[in-house]
C-alpha cells in the first residue's frame, strides 16, 4: 500500500481508516469532523496572530533582522520549508516535512539560541495541567524564538497524535542537524507552548509506522463518528464480527478463545456477554442485571446538567426541579468575573433549595447523569474563583456537597442494574424510558460548535443560545425521566437469563 500520505492522525486508533481513506476519496467528511477542523484552523489563526514578528526592545538588535516566514500549505511547501531552514529564519509557520512514507505539517518552527529548531504543534487538547509538585518547560507564544523555555509548575499531558507529530518533526529536523531535541504543544491555552523532550516519542512512532494496516474493519468506539461507517457496518455484518456487540478491546479475551462472531458468542452461553449478543441480534437495547430494578428517591429532587467549553470553563448550569427548568448561563468569555458570577448564582440557588429542604425536614437530592464533568467543573470553579468573586464556594464546600448523599449520579444506578448492547448513555436509556429530545441530532460535539456561535451577537448567536439551553434542559428532563422509570422497575426491560 502507498504510504506516502500517512499523517500523524492516520496512526491513531483504527487501522482500517487509512486504507478506507485511500480507497474511498469520494466519501465526504462528516459535519462534526469539519467542525473540528474549523476549530483547529481557528486555534492556528489565534496562534499565528500571537507569534512575534520582530524583536522587542529588550531583545537587542541581533546580528540580522528578525525573519519570520509564513508558508501556505500549497504544492511545493516541502521545498519552501527547506529553503526557510537554510535561510536560518527565526520563525517558520506552516512548515511541511516528508519522511519515509509520511508527511507532517508543523505549525511553528522556532529558532533556538544554538541554531537548532524547536517544532511546535497547535492543538485543541489540553497540553498541560497546573500541578505545584511538578515542573516542565514552557515559553510564551509571543516569545517563541526570542526567549528560552522556562520551568513552570505544570504537568505534561500527553496526546498521542501530538506526540507523533512532534516525533516526525524532530526526526526530519535531525536529518539536517537542526533538531533541538525538544518539541512544544500550544494547547487550549493559546498563550504558551509547553515544551518537552522528543527522544522518548520516537519508539512509539516507530511502532506505529511498523504496525501496518488492517484489511477489514473491526468496530471501535470511534466508528460512531467515522465517515466510513456506512461502508464498514455492512462488512462487519457480513462477517457477523463479534465487535458489533463487543467493540474495541472488549472482545479480546473471547477472540483469544476462538470466539470471533456474534453467533459464536451467543452459542457459547457465557452469561451476560452471550445474553447481550442475543439481545443485540434481536434488536433489544437493554437487559436487567438484577431481578428488581430500583431508582433513587428524595422529597425534593433537582436534576442538574452542566455545559463546558473545552478546557476554558463552564458556561451553563441547568437545573430542573420537576416543574420548572432554570438555565444559569453566561455568554461572556470564560475564565473571568462573568463565569464566576454565573456559577455563584447557580450554587447559591442550589444550596438555598438544599437548605430549605433540610430545614423543613425533607430529604433532598440533586441528580445528574454521569457526574464526572459536573464534579470537575464544580471543583474547578471553586478553585479558580473562590475568594476572588462573591458567592463562590470554597473547594471544601464543594467537596462536602459532592461526597454527600445529596448529590446522586443516576448513571451509577443505571450501570449497576442494566447492561446495554449500545452502552447505557443517557440518550439510549432515556429513549427506553420514553423520553424524546427536542433536537434529536444535537450532541456534545454540536454543542461545542453552537457555543462558538453563541458568544457572538446577532440572530444566529441568539438561535445558538436557545439551542444550547434547550439541549441542556432536555438532558435535565431526560435524567428525571430515567429516574422515574428506574423507580417503576424499568418496565419492558428483560432480565439477563
Ligand atoms: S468505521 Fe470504524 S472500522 Fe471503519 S474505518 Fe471508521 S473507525 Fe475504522
Amino acid at each position: 500500500m502507498d504510504t506516502a500520505t500517512v499523517t500523524a492522525s492516520d496512526l491513531v486508533g483504527c487501522r482500517y481508516r487509512y486504507p478506507q481513506r485511500l480507497a474511498h476519496p469520494e466519501i465526504p467528511r462528516l459535519p462534526a469532523e469539519l467542525e473540528r477542523r474549523e476549530r483547529l484552523a481557528a486555534a492556528r489563526a489565534a496562534v499565528q496572530a500571537a507569534l512575534p514578528t520582530r524583536r522587542a526592545l529588550g531583545d537587542g538588535r541581533g546580528a540580522r533582522p528578525f525573519a519570520r516566514i509564513d508558508l501556505a500549505d500549497t504544492p511545493g511547501v516541502e521545498l519552501e520549508t527547506l529553503e526557510a531552514l537554510a535561510a536560518g529564519a527565526d520563525l517558520i509557520t506552516g512548515a511541511v516535512f516528508i519522511g519515509d512514507g509520511w508527511r507532517v505539517r508543523v505549525d511553528v518552527l522556532a529558532l533556538t539560541a544554538d541554531g537548532t529548531y524547536l517544532p511546535v504543534t497547535v492543538s485543541n487538547h489540553r497540553a498541560a495541567r497546573r500541578d505545584e509538585g511538578s515542573t516542565m518547560l514552557a515559553v510564551a507564544t509571543n516569545r517563541l524564538s526570542l526567549s528560552a523555555p522556562m520551568a513552570v509548575p505544570y504537568r505534561h499531558r500527553h496526546h498521542v497524535s501530538d506526540g507523533y507529530r512532534l516525533a516526525m518533526a524532530s526526526r526530519a529536523l535531525a536529518e539536517f542537524g537542526l533538531d533541538s531535541g525538544l518539541g512544544g504543544v500550544i494547547g487550549q491555552d493559546r498563550t504558551r507552548a509547553f515544551v518537552a523532550e522528543t527522544a522518548g516519542l520516537q519508539p512509539a512512532l516507530d511502532d506505529a509506522l511498523r504496525a501496518g494496516w488492517a484489511d477489514q474493519p473491526r468496530r471501535l468506539k470511534e466508528c460512531a463518528s467515522c465517515r466510513f461507517w456506512e461502508l464498514c457496518e455492512p462488512e462487519l455484518e457480513t462477517m457477523d464480527d463479534i465487535s458489533l456487540v463487543l467493540p474495541g478491546d472488549k472482545a479480546r479475551t473471547y477472540r483469544e478463545r476462538g470466539i470471533t462472531t456474534v453467533q459464536e458468542l451467543i452459542d457459547a452461553r457465557l452469561g451476560e456477554p452471550s445474553a447481550l449478543a442475543a439481545a443485540w441480534r434481536a434488536g433489544v437495547p437493554l437487559l436487567a442485571r438484577v431481578p428488581e430494578v430500583t431508582g433513587p428517591r428524595a422529597d425534593v429532587e433537582i436534576d442538574v446538567d452542566m455545559e463546558a467549553y473545552l478546557d476554558q470553563g463552564a458556561y451553563l448550569w441547568g437545573a430542573y426541579d420537576g416543574r420548572d427548568y432554570r438555565g444559569f448561563a453566561t455568554w461572556a468569555p470564560l475564565g473571568g468575573a462573568e463565569e464566576a458570577a454565573n456559577f455563584a448564582e447557580f450554587w447559591s440557588w442550589l444550596m438555598q433549595r438544599r437548605r430549605a429542604a433540610h430545614q423543613s425536614g425533607q430529604s433532598f437530592a440533586a441528580y445528574c447523569y454521569s457526574a464526572h464533568g459536573e464534579n470537575h467543573w464544580l471543583r474547578q470553579s471553586a478553585r479558580r474563583f473562590h475568594g476572588k468573586h462573591r458567592g463562590v464556594p470554597s473547594e471544601a464546600e464543594v467537596q462536602e456537597f459532592i461526597t454527600s448523599g445529596d448529590w446522586v449520579d443516576v448513571f451509577a444506578h443505571v450501570r449497576s442494574q442494566l447492561a446495554g448492547t449500545e452502552g447505557t448513555g443517557l440518550k439510549i436509556v432515556a429513549r427506553e424510558a420514553g423520553y424524546a429530545w427536542a433536537d434529536g441530532d444535537f450532541d456534545g460535539e454540536a454543542s461545542v460548535g453552537a457555543r462558538r456561535t453563541a458568544v457572538a451577537t446577532g440572530p444566529e448567536a441568539l438561535a445558538a443560545r436557545e439551542a444550547l439551553l434547550r439541549y441542556n434542559e432536555d438532558d435535565t428532563r431526560a435524567t428525571a425521566a430515567v429516574r422515574g422509570w428506574l423507580r417503576d422497575g424499568a418496565p419492558g426491560v428483560q432480565p439477563i437469563s
